[in-house]
């Protein structure tokens, strides 16, 4: 007797998708293994506890497996853990060695089988590239680094050392003085500089201009590139920045560029401020957020650019949704 093992993902809770997806894994199972029919023993399904609109072994019945044992159980809800899956496991008589399947991105399952994973998704402010990137790295179960974050930090060391951002030689100075950091809670990132945590205190609006500006210099670039490299070479994660694609990582296998109309951009960052009580002007966001765009497209290292083999996502008239299933499909379709 022999165990196959397999798994795949839907993308919506859906009666349709779940009989559609579990036909297709089967099908597969059974071509990839040469089995009949007859050598299929029993079928058992374990889902994860965010689907509930089928039973897989209903469908699986449905898809024509009818002489076979069949078996569905539902999986607690464990943190971190792969969304909408479907895993199964096929025991046969046949002797042959076991080619288990993993269709639709679920071969995150088996860190063993993909190896690594590294998604760069590179754009503007305000472009929805954070908001999506977690989601992302929510979805395939890996880690998600906010580069800009590292840049925010610099800045933040700089206002506390009074040392003038645009002064190159005194922010070199101050660098080696500093520790900048990251490190993972409950699956967060946690920004640390000097070992404290300072992840809220670099979210205010005064502190993006002076990253912008701060992270124009080479030895801040040296420094944070260094550390997002290493990162990303000891981790599946996805990385969002302006040069993850271009420079970080030019050779990521994934790579997406998010753009959204200067206004929807000024309008998302407005509302996220109203949220976390911060006071600023739609018409002065969107200043800022203009002057930025300039001052990272038009910095002589690393700017602001597309990497001519990213796909890109024009965020403006989609929801994060529609945006984070794009991106979800396009990966799926090459792994
Ligand atoms: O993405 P976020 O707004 O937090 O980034 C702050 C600033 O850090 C950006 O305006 C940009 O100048 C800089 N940055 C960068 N390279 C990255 C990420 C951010 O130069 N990979």
């Amino acid at each position: 007797m022999k165990a196959i093992r397999g798994a795949t993902t839907v993308q919506n809770d859906t009666a349709e998708e779940i009989k559609e997806c579990v036909s297709e894994l089967l099908l597969k199972i059974k071509e990839k293994n040469s089995l009949s029919d007859e050598e299929i023993i029993c079928i058992m399904f374990s889902n994860t506890a965010d689907i509930r609109s089928y039973y897989p072994a209903k469908a699986a019945r449905e898809a024509g497996f009818i002489s076979c044992a069949l078996f569905s159980s539902l999986e607690p809800e464990i943190n971190g853990a792969l969304r909408k899956c479907i895993r199964v496991m096929v025991l046969t008589e046949s002797n042959l060695s076991a080619e288990h399947v993993y269709l639709r991105g679920a071969v995150n399952l088996r860190k063993d089988l993909i190896g690594k994973l590294n998604i760069a998704i590179d754009g503007p402010a305000g472009s929805g590239k954070s908001t999506v990137s977690k989601l992302i790295a929510k979805r395939f179960n890996i880690l998600y680094l906010d580069t800009g974050a590292m840049y925010r930090a610099c800045a933040l060391a700089c206002v506390r050392n009074r040392v003038d951002v645009s002064d190159g030689e005194s922010v070199k100075k101050l660098l080696d003085k500093i520790t900048i950091s990251v490190k993972y809670e409950y699956g967060a990132q946690v920004t640390l500089l000097n070992g404290e945590n300072v992840s809220d205190e670099i979210r205010i609006p005064e502190i993006s201009m002076l990253a912008s500006t701060v992270s124009a210099h080479e030895s801040v670039r040296i420094k944070m590139v260094g550390l997002q490299r290493e990162i990303a070479r000891l981790n599946s994660c996805v990385l969002d920045g302006r040069d993850i694609g271009t420079n970080v990582l030019p050779d990521a296998e994934f790579k997406f560029f998010l753009t959204a109309l200067p206004e929807v951009r000024a309008d998302r960052r407005t509302k996220e401020n109203v949220s976390k009580g911060v006071n600023q002007k739609y018409e002065e966001v969107l200043k800022e957020i203009i002057k930025r765009d300039e001052q990272d497209k038009t910095r002589k290292i690393a700017p602001l650019l597309k990497a001519v083999d990213a796909v890109e996502v024009d965020t403006s008239y989609m929801t994060v949704d529609d945006v984070v299933n794009y991106i979800t499909k396009n990966i799926q379709g090459k792994i």
